[in-house]
């Protein structure tokens, strides 16, 4: 156990009685409070622990309910017929309710100790598998950030605090149990983890767990890129992603997981800035609002960038139009997919959404209403709206389609020319529509800004 767990592990045990704590049962899933009773009768420990300790303190609502005991994964599986034993690198028995899920984990003993059933395994101070069994003390030392290391027992309905996470609660800060760089080093996600929850919490993270960021970033390039996926999930996909993208940046680890979202906007690309702020804005708002979001729409706005400026720079080369663009989202996939292993349906969607972009200027009958009548139209179009901030003319062909949908079949047949390329600008789908009255209320405004 290296100086800095061992100052941790002096920490006395603080034992918080029910009546000193807000933790309900009436906020713990049945499920959950089904596998600690049923873990509890058959004679082991059982306690609710990490995020959603954490969270039900803090007055949220955990999305999951993660329990820690004594009982090997093997005593679990013969207790719950509704029981599959997962992983390798961490084994761990996952307990089926319908759609809910109960993650039983058994308590894990310490870097340096030997023995004890099961097996660790460490390269280059990194930990790749870690199935040794200990203590309770032990398990909590071996946790990420103190405010995660805290347990909500079944049988008292106390919570036990081995490592001061009250306080850091209380402080509304994330410290790492142990010495940062050693904790980075065993697994570099921590990284990644103290961004994301910093933003969901609204915690700042401590000096001492932000310093390392620098010089450990670069170990991310290490970490199994479906494991990147999962975790990009949890920081744009959960309420949160624009907070925790902000977060991302200012911790520097960005480069880490989007270096080509990274290098545009240290090009000093505004406009992608903007398209990407307002797209994870939206997505919260979708996600708050209870509605469906795609990871594909998200990767691509965060990618668009430097897909667009690399189909610009082949097509002036004098590269066919289509090539261009299919060959940029191919270059850039394949960078980032070695980072954030995308699944091949979500790429799939992104090449369309970035492909149809060119198409919304051909303003001429037949390739309207193809291009309307695109299976991907709606995510496209949703996607145009938010490059309104990259010049004037989005803006307007953004309205130009938005009105268009609006028509009816013959109305927009009849304004739309034959052949030719056109700008939408030179087209009016309707006298009077409410694209033109939008553009003439502008002018006024427009001309006093510029006196
Ligand atoms: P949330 O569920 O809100 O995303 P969480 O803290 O619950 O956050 P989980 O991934 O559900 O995150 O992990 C549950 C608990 O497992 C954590 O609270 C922490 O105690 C421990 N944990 C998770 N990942 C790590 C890690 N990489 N290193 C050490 N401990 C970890
Ligand atoms: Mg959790």
């Amino acid at each position: 156990m290296n100086s800095k767990a061992r100052n941790d592990a002096k920490h006395a045990l603080r034992i918080i009685p029910r009546e000193q704590h807000t933790i309900s049962r009436k906020n713990i899933s049945k499920a959950a409070l089904r596998v600690l009773y049923r873990l509890n009768e058959a004679g082991y420990d059982a306690y609710l622990v990490g995020g959603a300790v954490r969270d039900l303190l803090l007055g949220g609502h955990p999305k999951d309910f993660d329990v820690a005991t004594n009982a090997t994964p093997d005593d679990v599986k013969k207790l719950f017929r509704n029981c599959r034993l997962i992983g390798r690198r961490f084994r761990l028995a996952h307990v089926v309710y319908g759609s809910e899920i109960i993650e039983v984990a058994t308590f894990r003993g310490t870097s340096e100790e030997e023995g004890g059933e099961g097996d660790r395994h460490i390269v280059d101070g990194r930990i790749v598998r870690d199935n040794v069994w200990g203590t309770i003390e032990e398990d909590a030392l071996r946790r990420d950030f103190r405010v995660n290391a805290m347990y909500y027992g079944i049988d008292d309905f106390a919570v036990r605090d081995y490592v001061g996470g009250m306080q850091d609660l209380q402080d509304r800060v994330l410290r790492l149990i142990g010495d940062p760089t050693t904790r980075y080093r065993e697994d570099p996600v921590r990284m990644l983890r103290a961004a994301r929850l910093a933003a969901k919490l609204d915690f700042r993270i401590d000096s001492s767990a932000s310093a390392p960021f620098a010089e450990l970033g670069p170990l991310l390039s290490g970490v199994a890129p479906a494991r990147l996926f999962d975790e990009s999930l949890k920081m744009f996909l959960t309420g949160h992603g624009l907070k925790s993208f902000r977060m991302l940046e200012q911790c520097g680890l960005l480069k880490f997981m989007f270096p080509a979202t990274a290098r545009a906007l240290k090009r000093g690309d505004n406009a992608l800035r903007e398209l990407i702020e307002n797209g994870l804005e939206n997505t919260d708002a979708r996600i708050s609002d209870g509605k469906s979001v795609t990871p594909a729409f998200l990767f691509a706005l965060l990618l668009w960038g430097e897909v667009r400026d690399l189909a610009h720079t082949w097509t002036t080369q004098g590269k066919d139009a289509n090539e261009a663009w299919s060959r940029a989202a191919m270059h850039v996939l394949a960078e980032q997919c070695q980072r954030v292993a995308i699944p091949r349906r979500f790429t799939i969607t992104m090449e369309e959404i970035w492909s149809l972009q060119p198409r919304f200027e051909h303003i001429q009958r037949k390739k309207v209403f193809r291009l309307l009548a695109h299976p991907r139209f709606r995510a496209a179009f949703d996607f145009l709206l938010l490059r309104s901030a990259e010049s004037p003319a989005i803006g307007e062909l953004g309205q130009w389609w938005a009105h268009a949908q609006q028509l009816p079949h013959e109305t927009l047949a009849a304004a739309l020319p034959l052949q030719g390329t056109h700008i939408a600008g030179d087209i009016e789908p309707a006298r009077g529509t409410a694209a033109r009255k939008r553009k003439r209320r502008r002018k006024p405004a427009g001309k006093s800004g510029t006196t």
